[in-house]
């Protein structure tokens, strides 16, 4: 299959979910050393600009990693924008809560996920 692409949702930077972890270490570790077509960082996805910052981006319907809160949020946040854009929530957005982690275990998290999606080969 394509390589998804990897969205990290920080929360604004603010949120203590992510105090445990580098957050630019591990955004570099996911797009350097794992297979996926790219990697970023969105402040806060689940905001009105997040929703438009989406409805642009899905339009490439290529099937994406959000790495940041739990994914019975996501479904629930992300399924219109997913809907709108002809795609399916629960088969096109894989959500991974990577909350109180350290950078490490983080990128294990999301290398796990690939792994199980049977994307690549993972360096
Ligand atoms: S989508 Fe989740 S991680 Fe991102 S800002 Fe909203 S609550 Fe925080």
């Amino acid at each position: 299959m394509d390589k998804p692409g990897l969205i990290m949702c920080v929360c604004t930077g603010k949120c203590a979910g992510f105090e445990k972890m580098d957050i630019w270490d591990f955004i570099n570790q996911v797009r350097v050393e794992l297979p996926v077509e790219y990697g970023f960082i969105h402040p806060q996805l689940c905001e009105e600009d997040g929703d438009r910052f989406l409805a642009d981006f899905l339009k490439s319907k290529r099937k994406i990693i959000v790495a940041g809160c739990a994914p019975n949020m996501q479904y629930k946040m992300f399924r219109d924008a997913f809907t709108e854009a002809g795609m399916d929530v629960r088969k096109d957005l894989v959500p991974l809560d990577i909350r109180d982690m350290t950078t490490e275990e983080a990128v294990d998290k999301v290398r796990a996920a690939l792994e199980e999606m049977g994307v690549g080969e993972v360096e």
